[in-house]
């Protein structure tokens, strides 16, 4: 069993809509997606914390709501996942109740991820939920999604939900049973890869062109997921879904191609914290919050002297000590009109200041980044 996915503590795990619906008969393939939640409850029951994403809405509506085969017009399959996300989560509240899990569904649409100030709300949700014990089953919101502002598949969004859940690790499981040299069957010497250390052009050459129909096992928008997740630190494995029980099948059998990450997601979320994003402001902290913050707190209100700068919830802002040095950086949980109403002010108060209730941090320990001592 590799070590990637032994020390994995948070994972996501994607799958698509062949594994789980009879596309024939319209319906979830319930014998499979028993065995899954099984596998699922066993990985919860290692103390392993569980993401979902998973397609099929289209697929289930389109036959509830009698729709004809083949390319759907947009309205057309935007009432299909409305009908179908309906069936979906039904289907999962079911299958893992009987395992002894709760099913949460959510349904993100791409400013979830793209959008600071969005973004943040999706991680904590879906932080609780994993707090509270459940399993989130995600998906896009097809409902309201058109193609300018959609993830447009599901190896996108899942990695995207990786990345902003600084999962350890993310599952795609398909039909194929990992990531090949060229397209199965396209030639003699074609293999599949036990783990690719780089996604360098020649990888990315291997996955086909976006238009050949050979290509068509998905491999370049699993390329693109490689990256977004590699980039973030999380590892992503490709691995066969269409057996009962893939999750198990991964621990013991393991035939699967793994991209590894170089990095952890921790790492990586405070490098992109602390190098990539453009200030926004700059909050100067007292010295009693900064120690504070040394020893890993997050920051309050109560020890902000001032916030300035022009900053939304989710934007990135420096902190200054008392004398103006930068001690660090993170992402504010409140624009710097609530924050400057806020400052200075124990957190029990912010709800009564602001008329509403928001974060007891001004920023959370989670979205900052300390610079070391010189
Ligand atoms: N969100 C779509 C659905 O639930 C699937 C998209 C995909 O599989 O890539 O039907």
């Amino acid at each position: 069993m590799r070590q990637e996915w032994i020390s994995a503590k948070r994972i996501v795990i994607k799958i698509g809509s062949s594994l789980l619906i009879d596309t024939e008969a319209g319906t979830p393939k319930t014998e499979w997606l028993d065995a899954l939640a099984d596998d699922i409850a066993k990985l919860h029951a290692d103390g392993k914390e569980v993401i979902v994403v998973s397609s099929g809405a289209i697929a289930l509506g389109r036959n509830a709501l009698k729709l004809p085969k083949g390319r759907l017009k947009l309205e057309d399959s935007q009432a299909a996942a409305a009908a179908g996300q309906a069936d979906l989560a039904h289907a999962y509240g079911g299958a893992f109740r009987k395992c002894g899990l709760v099913a949460a569904q959510v349904l993100l649409t791409l400013g979830d991820t793209e959008e600071r100030r969005r973004y943040l709300n999706a991680r904590s949700t879906i932080t609780t939920l994993l707090k509270l014990g459940a399993v989130p089953v995600v998906n896009e919101n097809d409902t309201v999604a058109t193609n300018e502002i959609r993830y447009g598949d599901n190896d996108r969004l899942a990695a995207r939900v990786a990345s902003m859940m600084s999962a350890d690790c993310l599952v795609l499981l398909s039909d194929v049973d990992g990531f090949y040299t060229a397209p199965p069957g396209s030639s003699s010497d074609v293999r599949r890869l036990d783990e690719v250390v780089e996604i360098s052009p020649e990888i990315e050459a291997m996955a086909g062109d976006v238009g050949s129909d050979l290509s068509r096992g998905g491999m370049v928008t699993k390329i693109e997921a490689g990256k977004i997740a590699v980039q973030a630190g999380t590892h992503m494995v490709i691995a066969s879904g269409k057996g009962l029980n893939p999750l198990h099948a991964l621990t013991t059998v393991g035939i699967a191609t793994w991209f590894l990450a170089h990095s952890d997601p921790v790492t990586a979320r405070k490098r992109w914290i602390g190098g990539t994003l453009e200030l926004r402001g700059v909050v100067t902290v007292d010295d009693g919050a900064a120690a504070a913050l040394a020893s890993g707190n997050s920051l309050l209100p109560a020890g902000v002297i001032s916030a300035e700068g022009r900053f939304d919830r989710g934007d990135a802002v420096a902190i200054h000590s008392r004398d103006g040095v930068e001690i660090g950086r993170g992402l504010a949980a409140f624009g710097q009109v609530e924050a400057e109403a806020i400052i200075g002010r124990k957190s029990s108060e912010i709800a009564d200041i602001l008329g509403y209730v928001g974060r007891p941090e001004l920023i959370h320990r989670d979205d900052m980044t300390l610079n070391r001592k010189g």
